[in-house]
């Protein structure tokens, strides 16, 4: 059982099944059957996400009445409703790099001003538009397991850390193969450095996180070179693809942070000297977006 909330939001959403059933329920399409069809999903691995998403407090079950019994269908709690930044950032990295993806995604119209809008990522605190090298980050153990932390970067790595979250084989959407399989994504996001390196962590460990490396050099997220420092390492970087996942991240990192206010938060996002609140903006009023003043086009 995962505790961290980082990780268990990671867990959560880093499953497409998971991401497309939300998707669904955003869009209005509420009820088991219409979910099912609008997906084609078996209604094995669809039983199983929504208990899932009810028993983590995303979706909750609401009774209405059908011809001559009582069904339910499926609501956003508010816990739901506040994934809705998340779930944009997502599907516009989808749309922006994503080129095997499996569904149509929405256009998303600001109704204050009109127009379509990419919905790039802002401050709430500042208002300005963020990129991801104007953020700072603090992580704390045990969650990220990077070994070669470098600039602001002050995390030591966790030896044995992960015991058992190696690659399963990568899920089609794109989205999902990076925020997925590879839970330590968000090391990597912030950070370059070099593997393997000097850091005591085990065998085992530094075959799963290798082998997470690779996939994510293979996916474009990360590029990588020989090391200037080891003959035997290779240095990572993050390629435009790989920085462009950083809204994501950063909501990621946002959402556990309130929806598991009681424990510390695992990464700490500081921009100009505040903490770092994510939102979203219109590119064309560069006004801050409200949930109530978008909608799918
Ligand atoms: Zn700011
Ligand atoms: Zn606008």
């Amino acid at each position: 059982m995962v505790t961290e909330p980082l990780l268990r939001t990671v867990d959560l959403l880093g499953e497409q099944w998971m991401l497309l059933i939300l998707q669904s329920v955003f869009l209005r399409v509420r009820r088991y059957d219409d979910i099912r069809v609008r997906l084609g999903i078996s209604p094995t691995a669809l039983s199983s996400r929504l208990a899932e998403a009810v028993r983590v407090g995303v979706l909750e079950r609401v009774p209405y009445q059908s011809v001559n019994r009582v069904r339910h269908e499926y609501r956003l709690t508010e816990h739901g409703l506040a994934l809705w930044q998340l779930l944009i950032s997502m599907w516009t990295w989808e749309r922006d790099w994503a080129v095997d993806r499996r569904i149509m995604l929405p256009d998303l119209v600001h109704i204050d001003c009109g127009q379509s809008t990419a919905a790039p990522l802002g401050c709430r605190d500042c208002g300005q538009r963020v990129w991801l090298s104007a953020v700072r980050a603090q992580r704390r153990e045990p969650l990220l397991f990077f070994p070669a932390p470098a600039g602001v970067f002050a995390a030591r790595t966790t030896p044995g850390w992960p015991p058992t979250r190696c690659f399963s084989s990568p899920p089609p959407w794109n989205c999902s193969a990076i925020a997925g399989p590879s839970a330590c994504w968000p090391g990597l996001s912030l950070a370059r450095g070099t593997f393997p390196n000097s850091s005591a962590t085990s065998a085992s460990s530094r075959v799963c996180f290798g082998g997470r490396l690779a996939r994510l050099v293979e996916l474009g997220v990360m590029r990588t070179a020989a090391a200037t420092t080891r003959a035997d390492a290779r240095a990572y970087d993050l390629t435009a693809k790989g920085r462009a996942f950083f809204p994501t991240l950063a909501f990621i990192a946002d959402w556990s942070r309130t929806r598991y206010p009681d424990t510390p938060p695992a990464l700490t996002l500081t921009h100009r000297g505040h903490r770092f609140v994510p939102a979203l903006l219109c590119h064309h009023c560069h006004t801050l977006l409200q949930r109530s003043r978008v909608h799918p086009h």
